[in-house]
C-alpha cells in the first residue's frame, strides 16, 4: 500500500502550484488576444516593444475569476492599473489607514476623554 506515500502530497502541491502559474499567464494570453493594446482608462496604445507595461485586471478583483469571453477582464496601463486599486481601497476604507493613525494621534477624542476622568479622580 502506498496511500500515505509522503511525497505524492507534495507533488500534488507542486502540480497545484505550476497550473496555477499557468493558468495567470494564460489568462493574460487570452486577454491580449481578445482585446485591442490599448489601456482602458488613459487609451495609450501599445505595441510587442512595451507590451510588459500593458496588464490585465480584474474588473471583480478576483484573480480566480477568468470567464473565456474575457468579460472579468480589462486591459490597463500600469499606472492606470495601480490608479484603479487605490481608488478601490479608499472606496473600501475610507482613507489609508497611516492618514486615518496619523488624525487619531492628533486629535484623539479618548485622549480628551482621558483626562477629563482623570481629572475627575484626583479632585
Ligand atoms: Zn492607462
Ligand atoms: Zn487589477
Amino acid at each position: 500500500m502506498s496511500a500515505n506515500d509522503p511525497g505524492k502530497l507534495d507533488r500534488i502541491v507542486a502540480e497545484a502550484r505550476r497550473s496555477a502559474k499557468e493558468r495567470d499567464e494564460g489568462y493574460r494570453e487570452q486577454a491580449l488576444k481578445l482585446y485591442p493594446w490599448i489601456c482602458g482608462r488613459c487609451a495609450r496604445e501599445f505595441t510587442r516593444a512595451n507590451l510588459r507595461e500593458l496588464t490585465v485586471h480584474h474588473r471583480d478583483h478576483d484573480h480566480g475569476n477568468n470567464p473565456p469571453d474575457g468579460s472579468n477582464w480589462e486591459l490597463l496601463c500600469l499606472y492606470c492599473h495601480d490608479n484603479e486599486h487605490q481608488r478601490q481601497l479608499e472606496a473600501k476604507g475610507g482613507g489609508s489607514p497611516s492618514a486615518a493613525g496619523h488624525r487619531g494621534a492628533t486629535q484623539s477624542p479618548f485622549a480628551n476623554l482621558k483626562s477629563l476622568l482623570d481629572g475627575k479622580k484626583t479632585s
